[in-house]
């Protein structure tokens, strides 16, 4: 048997090649328990290895999850800060998915209706800091059972609890798709 070596990898990358392997495998037959211990496994290795994660975890200010949100979020306002107007590239950092009501609350991190692409300015020194002006937008922007919803879904039991690298997984699958749509929907226009 004639085994490739690949470069002179080290024998940890080579070890976490082969738990990537596994963990698809764990995707494509749903075993969601062994995925998640494979990921947080993966992500510890690469920790003491003191390398930096390509799946940025809870550590880190943003998930796979955060991302894929985030990119939905600024496309749907069509790269427009939503409350000045001002237009950004695609790829501009200037241009942020403001949560309304925290974003440590995970019942509600990922829903569409609270959030808006702000730039930076508005974001930081607007939304953030005048806070009646700022909740008096929000009216504006979504209905009062909008807003009563994302309020109850706030107050669940387990709002603040951390979704599973699955989960992570299966809302940055989601968003991309949509984000697929969207870029689809304007290039049809
Ligand atoms: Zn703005």
């Amino acid at each position: 048997m004639t085994v490739i070596k690949l470069k002179e990898s080290n024998p940890i990358e080579a070890h976490i090649a082969q738990l990537k392997i596994w963990q698809r495998d764990c995707k494509k037959f749903q075993q969601t328990a062994l995925y998640d211990l494979l990921s947080e496994t993966i992500v510890l290795m690469k920790k003491l290895h003191k390398e930096k994660p390509d799946t940025p975890t809870e550590n880190f200010t943003h998930t796979a999850a955060d991302l894929a949100f985030s990119d939905y979020i600024r496309a749907r306002a069509n790269y427009c800060c939503e409350r000045c107007g001002k237009q950004y590239p695609k790829k501009s950092t200037a241009l942020q998915c403001s949560h309304h009501f925290s974003r440590r609350f995970y019942s509600i991190r990922y829903h569409p209706d609270n959030a808006a692409a702000l730039c930076h300015h508005c974001h930081n020194y607007w939304f953030s800091k005048d806070i009646l002006e700022s909740a008096a937008w929000l009216h504006e922007r979504l209905s009062q059972s909008q807003i009563d919803e994302l309020i109850r879904l706030k107050k669940l039991p387990n709002a603040t609890q951390k979704l599973s690298a699955s989960q992570q997984d299966e809302i940055a699958e989601y968003y991309r798709n949509l984000l697929k749509d969207l870029e689809n929907e304007s290039q049809a226009v």
